[in-house]
């Protein structure tokens, strides 16, 4: 967040274990605190959807009661907190090990104490556990915390789809049949079983499968698995028949059914041919939906995320989000971008939602797409691609419909968060919210901001426009990006150190299941290093544009809660905020940076409440 580090890997302050200049950040905010009691009071025993009118009146009158007694007792306890800085009966929990704070006023601790999911007290072990009664849990810590990491720009259902299916990525055909034929003795009957990423390179001999070998382990389940490529599947016997695809089936105009010397089909679609198994393949339920959501939720908290903004959601998706948090079954915290016509329709006439259940969720942005795809050409480029002449790539918005989405979300107190990767939509982009009129306090977003022209750098800045950006693409990138773009624009590819020079606000995240990892530290690794999540290339992709330890984890923390308008709330380890952290196998100022991927999630924490521990896993 162009906030400087003189240089990475090295303890932020020169903290001293011996020293005694710890300082514990106490309370010292009354109406804060009191504040904060009420708010939690509220959201511990007000009813939140009463049988009936009557139940409603009756809690509603004892909450009151309760509220205001509980006030009037808070004040004076608040007041001792002040003189004493000591005595406190309201930490409910106390965490006890090594913090790293990103907070400069007090940049490391040993315990924090946490009261209704906000931090009351940092510094000291002796200091912060003078708050501990007889009911506050303790907790200690192996590892070293950090602010928790969030992921400004993840598909949450993707990454659930992406988990449900069977990764068979590098395994031969026997692993791949003993695979299948756990989740086929292990799923209802019937139910359908996918998975991706075969190869028959890892087999011997190295040739196409046939559905008979997939009919002797799927039982009544239909099968289909997709080549690494995509570009073939691999069916059983089940589903060639409700395809209805047999030996009299002609072959698709650019696809292929691979068939035996009788004719009959083998169990391989190639290409167009596999849009023959499309229909009868069942469409996700509301019940598949919220199954992909909570599986993607319980992966993020053992990524270490606390905090993802789900970058392009529909109502149906919202209201999983608004159920689960009803149930306390919520573990992130989500920040959802509404897109499509449903969403921003009924977004636009009910505004915002800034705040549900203290800092949880917020529905406050508009996801737009003004282009598609570098790897694809459907990036929307000024200048046509080099590696095909003819092309610039994709327009998915026009100007007119771009400010005119603009103006409306501004009206209501929207923020916009624009994709666009190709440097012409960025410049689109740009242009349509300097002809809007955005402020920096409005915190527009382009997502990406992949192609950036040095002209435009500056004008993120004057406009307060946020570059919502994801270093792991740094892998892909590597292999292809100078290809299409040529090398007098490689240099407007994935900047994050000219982003920084110019003071451009940024913000880090995945666009996982779109990109190689979604694991923060795998971003944490691509910043620092400027290689992909697997350690490629060895010395970095334009490897001018790495960025020092403490501004890469300024982006993964301070940045996306700013992004999201939460830097009140989230983004550093201090008293008032939420306490949302995590804890890695060890401090990443300490290690080498090319060994940052080795890095591992020890414990992840939302408000206090451990969502992950490794020792129970
Ligand atoms: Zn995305």
């Amino acid at each position: 967040m162009g906030e400087e580090k003189p240089q990475a890997r090295v303890n932020p302050v020169g903290w001293d274990k011996r020293s005694t200049a710890y300082s514990v950040n106490m309370v010292v905010d009354i109406m804060k605190f009191v504040s904060q009691w009420l708010e939690w009071l509220l959201s511990n025993f007000a009813p939140v959807r009463p049988r009936n009118g009557k139940t409603c009146l009756k809690m509603c009158g004892f909450g009151a009661c309760g509220v205001v007694l509980v006030a009037l007792v808070s004040l004076r306890v608040a007041r001792a907190v002040v003189s004493s800085q000591a005595q406190s009966p309201f930490a409910d929990t106390i965490f006890i090990g090594e913090f790293v704070t990103l907070d400069r006023s007090h940049p490391k601790a040993e315990a924090m104490a946490v009261f209704a999911g906000r931090i009351i007290a940092i510094g000291s072990r002796s200091e912060v556990e003078a708050l501990a009664t007889k009911n506050t849990r303790k907790i200690r810590i192996s590892g070293v915390a950090l602010p928790g990491f969030a992921d400004a720009h993840v598909h949450v259902a993707g990454v659930g789809e992406q988990l449900e299916r069977m990764d068979l990525r590098g395994l031969t055909k026997a692993e791949i049949l003993a695979k299948v034929a756990e989740v086929a003795r292990s799923s209802r009957s019937g139910s359908w079983i996918t998975g991706g990423g075969w190869d028959e390179g890892f087999w011997h001999p190295s040739v196409f499968p046939t559905a008979s070998e997939l009919d002797a382990v799927t039982g009544d389940h239909p099968a289909a698995l997709s080549r690494i490529d995509g570009h073939s599947t691999w069916v059983n016997s089940k589903v060639l028949v409700l395809a209805k695809i047999s030996r009299d089936t002609p072959d698709p105009d650019g696809g292929l059914i691979r068939r035996n010397t009788a004719h009959e089909p083998t169990g391989m679609l190639i290409d167009n041919a596999q849009e023959l198994i499309r229909s009868v393949i069942p469409k996700a339920t509301h019940a598949d939906q919220e199954h992909r959501i909570r599986i993607a939720l319980q992966q993020f908290s053992r990524w270490g995320l606390t905090s993802v903004h789900d970058a392009g959601v529909g109502l149906e998706t919202i209201s999983i989000y608004k159920d689960l948090l009803e149930r306390g079954e919520l573990p992130v915290r989500v920040y959802a971008m509404a897109s499509g016509e449903a969403a921003m329709t009924h977004y636009l006439a009910n505004g915002p939602e800034l705040d549900l259940g203290n800092g949880m969720l917020a529905v406050r942005s508009f996801k737009l797409f003004l282009d598609g795809a570098l790897g694809s050409r459907g990036a929307e480029m000024t200048d046509a691609y080099t590696d095909a002449p003819q092309e610039h790539g994709l327009e998915l918005m026009k100007d007119a419909d771009l400010e005119q989405v603009v103006r409306a979300a501004r009206q209501k107190g929207f923020q916009v968060n624009t994709h666009a990767i190709g440097d012409r939509a960025v410049r689109r982009a740009l242009d349509a919210f300097e002809e809007g009129g955005v402020t920096p306090n409005e915190r527009f977003r382009i997502e990406h901001a992949s192609i950036v022209t040095n002209d435009d750098l500056p004008r993120f800045v004057h406009m307060g426009v946020i570059a919502s950006i994801q270093p792991v693409f740094v892998g892909e990138y590597s292999r292809w990006a100078e290809d299409r773009v040529g090398p007098s624009r490689v240099h407007w590819v994935l900047r994050t150190r000219d982003f920084v020079n110019a003071g451009v606000a940024l913000a880090a995240g995945s666009d996982y299941p779109a990109s190689d990892s979604g694991a923060p530290i795998a971003t944490l690794h691509c910043l620092v290093t400027r290689q992909s999540a697997a350690g490629k290339p060895d010395d970095g992709w334009y490897s001018d544009q790495r960025v020092d330890v403490d501004k890469a984890l300024r982006m993964m923390t301070a940045g996306p809660a700013f992004s999201a308008f939460q830097e009140k709330d989230l983004g550093a380890l201090s008293v008032g905020r939420y306490a949302d952290f995590t804890v890695l196998s060890a401090s990443p100022y300490q290690v080498p940076s090319n060994e940052l991927r080795t890095l591992t999630i020890r414990m992840t924490v939302v408000a206090g409440r451990v969502i992950f521990d490794v020792d129970d896993n």
